[in-house]
Formats: structure tokens, C-alpha cells, sequence
């Protein structure tokens, strides 16, 4: 059998259809399959790659570490030097009082341990989340999803949760002195790019304030320079209680983490209750990648060339079926007219040699999410290949 058949026999499937591209080795903002066909991964991996896939200084870290030692003992016992510089430096791009850091394997976990963790701090049941959010796939990271088509099979889920619409200043009255968290992606990914405004988080704090809630936002997707900021949310002049983030965050290794100041943070350590305990949390090797990762956004001054990048893509997207492009920064989603116009050109551009891809609650959308890497010659090629997949029709 070949990989392909193996694939299908041996794998268990997500979907009725998969993407299926096979790929043998991937560099920068490009993947290569057996034949040896090149591809533009303008989705970086599903947001993951922000620095390219293999970056040199990831690749290096890793393999030094390698040679040190791979997984010891439980997260939180022993002390790892990929743990502690890692949380270190994540604390260096954050406001002075976010100084707690807990380092978990990816983003369901992450918001799992935010979940936990507001709920002991603040001794509340009541979670509030938006329509059409993602947080993840585990129960409790699906019980604070939006949608319900997701969640309908799986249902009991976690009680005491309450969906309102992202960016709504009106359902803000939800919150109350019942309510243990918000939680909310500041840049809305798999609904398809939605961005609520400076005025909608300001308010949401003050009220969060006002009640003694903790505010969560999920990074996970909009974390790591995807927006041009470090983080998404210093765009709009507040700061979370607990921040999350994953994806982007280990340079292609699994590695999340849920951050949140000491005191808040200090709700799981009172014994006998259990906190959140992760075997694998924060490993080392994916620490390493992770920090490396960090190094490369700074040294090469990724952050200050997204809005370029992203004012390129939207200057070169322009086409009669094109109906609108939704972002901030390299977070972008172009808008068609129905999923049917859409799918067979995103068909048609994988062939061509780009990937992008549409967005779980969003599927009128083109997902454009490219390496921050990548470069305005690079741009140009791939806005090319899309626009003929357009034309192809
Ligand atoms: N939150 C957001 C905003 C996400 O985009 C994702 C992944 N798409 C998750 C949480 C879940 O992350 P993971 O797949 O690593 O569990």
C-alpha cells in the first residue's frame, strides 16, 4: 500500500474529505510534496508556522536540546531550564503583571486550565462565551465553543455556560456577580475574521471589573505577531485576566499555555484539590522552539511588517468575485459569494501550488494566514496563483 491508501485504511478521519496533500518536506513558506511540487502554505499549517516552517533557529534549539535531555518527570516539579527562560521570556512581551505562566501541550488544553483555574479563583460556576467562537475540541474547551451543530452530539456538556454575540455591547449586562469568566477570542478566527472594536473591550473590561470576572482571551489563534502586535489585544488598550495561547507559539512544536498573575494563578495550589496536571505540559523540546521562536518574531522585526504584508494581499486581491477581505494583519478571510463559488477555487489553487482553506463556522471565506515571513515578491506569486484559480473557472 502506498501512503495515500495507508492514509485512508490506517487513519482514523476527521472529515468525509480530507485535503489528502501529501507532503515530504517543508521549508520556509513552502512545502514540497514526493513528485518533488511546491507549494505556498498560505495557511501556516492552520496558523501554526507564523515563522516558516523549519526555522533554522528552531531547528538549531531543538537539536541542542536534544542532546541535554527529552521529557523528566510531570510539569511543575523539577526545574527544566527550556521551562523557566520560556516563561520568562513569554512574560517579557507582556504587561509587568502578568507573571505567571503554565505551560500545557496545546490549545484545548490551555483553555481547559483557564476554565479551571477561573473557576477556582473566583469560586463561580457561570461561564460566558460568544456565538461562533472556537476554543477547542476537547468537552470543556466544546462546551464554551459557539456553535451548536459542533457541540449537539455531545451534549451533556460542561452546565452553567452562556453564549452571547462577540462584540455586542448590549450582552454585556450578562455578566454579572455570578459569572466566573468570559471568555472570548479577541480576533474571532474560525467564524471567519471577526473584529469587535477598541470601545466593545474597553466595556467588557470595566464590566468584568465591575463583577469580579475573570476575562479570558483566547490568543491561540491571534497570538505570536499574527496581527502585527505581539498580542492581539494591544490593539484595543486592555489586558486579560488569563491570556491563552498555543499554535504559533512553538515554531511548529506542540507546546500551550495559560498565563495569568500570581495571585490569580495561585487559586490551583491549594491543597487537597487538584489544580490542572499535565504529564507532557511544557516539553522541554517544544520549550525550546518555543523560546527560539520568540528570538526570531524580535530579531527580524516581524511584528513591524505585517501591516505591509497585509495592505499587499488586499491590494493584489482584487476581482469582480471577490466581494470583501476581512482582517488584522496576516489574519485575513476574502469573502465570496456562497462556499460553492469558493471551494472549487481553493480546489483549483491547490493545484496551482497555493494552500488556503476556509473556516470551520465561516465556509463563504478564504483563510489567507501566510508565514510572517513571507515575502512581498512571495506575495505577489501567491495572489497570482490565486487570481488565475479564479480566472480558471
Ligand atoms: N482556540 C482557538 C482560537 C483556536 O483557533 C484553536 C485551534 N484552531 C483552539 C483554541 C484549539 O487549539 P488546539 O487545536 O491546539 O487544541
Amino acid at each position: 500500500m502506498n501512503n495515500r491508501q495507508l492514509f485512508l485504511s490506517h487513519l482514523a478521519q476527521t472529515t468525509d474529505f480530507p485535503l489528502m496533500i501529501e507532503i515530504e518536506r517543508a521549508e520556509g513558506i513552502y512545502m514540497y510534496g514526493p513528485d518533488g511540487k511546491e507549494y505556498i502554505d498560505l495557511i501556516s499549517g492552520i496558523g501554526v508556522s507564523n515563522i516558516g516552517h523549519r526555522h533554522p533557529k528552531v531547528i538549531d534549539a531543538i537539536k541542542e536540546q536534544l542532546d541535554k535531555y527529552l521529557h523528566l518527570m510531570v510539569y511543575g516539579e523539577y526545574v527544566q531550564s527550556p521551562q523557566t527562560l520560556l516563561a520568562k521570556a513569554i512574560c517579557e512581551t507582556l504587561p509587568s503583571h502578568l507573571d505567571n505562566v503554565y505551560l500545557v501541550n496545546s490549545g484545548s488544553e490551555a483553555v481547559e486550565g483557564a476554565l479551571k483555574l477561573a473557576k477556582r479563583f473566583t469560586n463561580r460556576r457561570e461561564i460566558i462565551s460568544c456565538v461562533n467562537a472556537y476554543h477547542g475540541s476537547s468537552h470543556g474547551s466544546l462546551s464554551v465553543g459557539g456553535n451548536e451543530i459542533f457541540k449537539r452530539a455531545y451534549r451533556p456538556l460542561l452546565p452553567g455556560i452562556k453564549n452571547v454575540v462577540y462584540g455586542s455591547f448590549q450582552q454585556l449586562e450578562e455578566i454579572t456577580e455570578n459569572t466566573a469568566a468570559f471568555i472570548v477570542e479577541t480576533i474571532q478566527g474560525e467564524a471567519g475574521i471577526k473584529v469587535a472594536c477598541s470601545e466593545y473591550f474597553q466595556a467588557l473590561r470595566k464590566k468584568c471589573d465591575e463583577t469580579g470576572t475573570i476575562l479570558i482571551l483566547d490568543e491561540i489563534q491571534a497570538g505570536f505577531g499574527r496581527t502585527g502586535k505581539f498580542w492581539a489585544f494591544e490593539h484595543f488598550g486592555i489586558v486579560p485576566d488569563i491570556l491563552v495561547c498555543a499554535k504559533g507559539m512553538g515554531g511548529g512544536m506542540p507546546i500551550g499555555a495559560f498565563i495569568a498573575n500570581k495571585e490569580v494563578m495561585g487559586a490551583f495550589k491549594n491543597n487537597p484539590l487538584l489544580g490542572h496536571i499535565t504529564t507532557f505540559g511544557g516539553h522541554p523540546v517544544s520549550s525550546v522552539a518555543s523560546l527560539a521562536t520568540i528570538r526570531v518574531i524580535r530579531e527580524e522585526k516581524l511584528l513591524d511588517q505585517v501591516e505591509t504584508k497585509a495592505n499587499l494581499f488586499k491590494k493584489l486581491l482584487v476581482h469582480p468575485k471577490i466581494k470583501s477581505i476581512r482582517n488584522k494583519g496576516l489574519m485575513m478571510a476574502v469573502e465570496f459569494e456562497s462556499f460553492e463559488v469558493l471551494k472549487p477555487i481553493i480546489d483549483r489553487a491547490i493545484k496551482n501550488g497555493v494552500i488556503t482553506d476556509w473556516f470551520l463556522f465561516c465556509d463563504d471565506a478564504m483563510r489567507i494566514a501566510p508565514p510572517l515571513v513571507i515575502t512581498e515578491e512571495e506575495i505577489e506569486k501567491a495572489c497570482g496563483l490565486i487570481l488565475a484559480a479564479i480566472e480558471e473557472d
